[in-house]
Parts: structure tokens; C-alpha cells; sequence
């Protein structure tokens, strides 16, 4: 049996990889600074505790290591991200992360290690024209990331890469582009737009308003959970050592993006536009290396992963409601 330790496993692509590895009969430790919100973690073990004290690097991580996945780090969506009210936090919880994991990796002889990057990383200058948007891998350089969680990202797949070069640590990079997908955060001010969106067209009643940042035509495009773990496990397995794109490449507007969500929840809402951290104006995965190396294309269609997504969003506040309706009920 193989031993894996999840990094940030109760975070909401940690979770979902921690069940991945269950099912794919993996013994799994998972670490986080909290348990998952939504459901129970199936890993075998469960510890709690904070990634940027080395000394608990070295407790939890073992001699006999198979796979470390690294997802941990300090992150949100555009209202956290781009407000650029958490960037100290941001740069330096994630770097003192990051330099812990690498340094005791190598003590440990780890013998494969997974960073999750982000497609944040990528120069701005080459996402500001829809008809020019170039996130091919190569393009990283002359780097001028939009976001401090960008340059951190940059700044740690470089520590990564360094880590492989000097001391021969087997390591995989992917770059996320917006990840999608139930059990993750979607009310606490963490949501990213799919999540948001649901959630405010999922309480919106019919003919509301609901806001939207900016002018709502910023493009961008999102993989559903299910794919991006097939690509990283796809990585796990290569001998690919370079940073490569997990994204789609069906690019899509904030506007876009509602209507779709509208037709979903056959309910037409009207779209209040208001000035807020929008990002970069346009973003989407360009798929060509991973298509080559690892022969991987998503399988999930965005309508497709968007409903599951609704579904959840729409269960979830019908729970909350539930609950108020109870506890007032006892109140009373
Ligand atoms: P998430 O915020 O749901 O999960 C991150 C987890 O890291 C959280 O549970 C958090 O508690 C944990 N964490 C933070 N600081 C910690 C510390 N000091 N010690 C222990 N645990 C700590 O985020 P996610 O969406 O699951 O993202 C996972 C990884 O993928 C992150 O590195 C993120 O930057 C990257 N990524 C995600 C996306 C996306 O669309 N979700 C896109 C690009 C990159």
C-alpha cells in the first residue's frame, strides 16, 4: 500500500484528494490548520496544526513518504486576493510554508512531491487583450504576475525547481486555473465567482438584482474538481519535472458565466454592476503541453460541472435555512 500526505487537507481540492487517494486504495495522512468543513475526512490520519512551525514539518512528515501533495497556503478568491488588504499575509504564510515542506522533504528523502501553483502567476501584460491572452507555460517570463499571491507562487514553483536541481527532489507543478466544484467555500468571504455567483443566484428571487464586479465581461475559464485531480495524478505519475497548466481552455465571462447559472436554476436575474477586485481582464488555460505529456483533456463539460455545483450551493443554503427556522423555532 502506498503512503501519501495531503497538505492542506481540509481545504477544498486537499479534501476532495484525500478521497481520491482513498479510493484509489492509498494510506493517507492529511494536515491542516482545521478538519473540512462539509463532511468527514477519510484519511487514516488527521492531524491539526500550522505548516509554518518547522519543528511540526518534521513531526508530521514520515521517513517512508511515497507521494507528499502540497496544496496548503493562505488563498481566496478576488475579494480576498486582489484586494490587496491580505498580501503580507498572503506572501509570507505561504512562503515560510513552502521553505519548511521543501527543506524537510529533502531530510526525509520524500520520494515525489506535488506543489500546487496557480495560473495567477502569469504576466499581466499578456491578459489584458481577449483576442491576445497567452498563458502558454513558456510565457512566464519577463514575470509580472497581477496579484503578491501570484509572485509568491512564481517565487515557490522556483524553490521547488531549485530543490530538484540542487538536492534531486522528484518534484510535480501544476498550475491551477480556477478550480470549481462542491464542498468549498462559498460564503465566507473565500468563494471564487462560480461558487459566489451560485450562491447569489440561488437566493435571488426571480427579477432580483444581483451584483456583479466590474463590467462582468472579464474572461475566464474553469476546470471542475473531478478533472484537475485526474491531471495531478496523471503528473504524479510522469516524469514531467516542469511546471504545466491544470485549466480548461472554454473561456468564458463573469456575465456568461451568471447565464449559465441562470438557465441551470431556471430563474432570470437582473445584474447590478458595482466596482470591486476584478483581476486581470482575461485568462484561460492553453492546454498544448499537457495534452502532449500527459495526454489529458477535462472530460466535464462547464455546464455540466456548473449544475452539480448549483445543486450543492442550493442544498447548502436550504440547510442554513433549515437550521435558522429550527433555531428560532427553539428560541420562541
Ligand atoms: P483552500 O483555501 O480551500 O485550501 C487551502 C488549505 O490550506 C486550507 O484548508 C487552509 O486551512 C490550509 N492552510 C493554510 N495555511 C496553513 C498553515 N499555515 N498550516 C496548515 N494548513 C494551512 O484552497 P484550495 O482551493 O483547496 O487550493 C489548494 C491549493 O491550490 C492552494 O495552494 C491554492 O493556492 C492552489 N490553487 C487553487 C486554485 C483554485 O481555483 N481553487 C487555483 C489556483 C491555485
Amino acid at each position: 500500500m502506498k503512503k501519501a500526505l495531503v497538505l492542506g487537507a481540509g481545504g477544498f481540492i486537499g479534501h476532495h484528494l484525500v478521497s481520491r487517494l482513498k479510493r484509489e486504495q492509498y494510506e493517507v495522512i492529511g494536515v491542516d490548520l482545521v478538519k473540512p468543513i462539509y463532511e468527514d475526512s477519510l484519511a487514516d490520519q488527521f492531524i491539526i496544526g500550522d505548516l509554518r512551525n518547522l519543528d511540526f514539518v518534521q513531526q508530521i512528515i514520515p521517513s517512508d513518504l511515497d507521494e507528499l501533495y502540497q496544496l496548503a497556503a493562505d488563498m481566496g478568491g478576488a475579494g480576498y486576493v486582489f484586494s490587496g488588504s491580505h498580501d503580507a499575509d498572503i506572501m509570507s504564510n505561504s512562503i515560510q510554508i513552502n521553505v519548511n515542506v521543501t527543506k524537510v522533504a529533502v531530510e526525509k528523502e520524500v520520494k515525489k512531491i506535488f506543489y500546487a501553483s496557480s495560473a495567477c502567476m502569469y504576466p499581466k501584460y499578456n491578459q489584458e487583450n481577449p483576442e491576445l491572452v497567452n498563458c502558454s507555460e513558456s510565457s512566464a517570463y519577463p514575470a509580472l504576475p497581477d496579484s503578491e499571491y501570484g509572485w509568491e507562487k512564481l517565487f515557490s514553483e522556483r524553490l521547488y525547481m531549485s530543490y530538484h536541481r540542487n538536492y534531486g527532489l522528484e518534484v510535480r507543478i501544476g498550475r491551477f486555473h480556477n478550480i470549481y466544484g462542491p464542498k468549498g467555500a462559498w460564503n465566507n468571504g473565500k468563494e471564487k465567482s462560480p461558487a459566489a455567483l451560485c450562491r447569489k443566484i440561488a437566493s435571488a428571487k426571480p427579477n432580483d438584482s444581483i451584483e456583479i464586479w466590474g463590467d462582468g465581461e472579464q474572461l475566464r475559464s474553469f476546470l471542475f474538481i473531478d478533472d484537475c485531480l485526474d491531471a495531478v495524478r496523471l503528473l504524479m505519475q510522469s516524469n514531467y519535472t516542469s511546471p504545466i497548466n491544470i485549466g480548461s481552455e472554454e473561456m468564458i465571462s463573469i456575465n456568461g458565466l451568471s447565464r449559465l447559472i441562470q438557465t441551470i436554476a431556471q430563474k432570470e436575474v437582473k445584474h447590478d454592476y458595482i466596482s470591486g477586485p476584478i483581476g486581470v481582464r482575461a485568462r484561460c488555460s492553453d492546454n498544448r503541453l499537457i495534452e502532449k505529456y500527459l495526454n489529458w483533456t477535462p472530460q466535464i463539460s462547464l455546464k455540466e460541472g456548473m449544475r452539480i455545483l448549483y445543486n450543492w450551493i442550493e442544498a447548502e443554503l436550504n440547510k442554513n435555512e433549515n437550521t435558522a427556522k429550527y433555531e428560532a423555532k427553539e428560541k420562541a
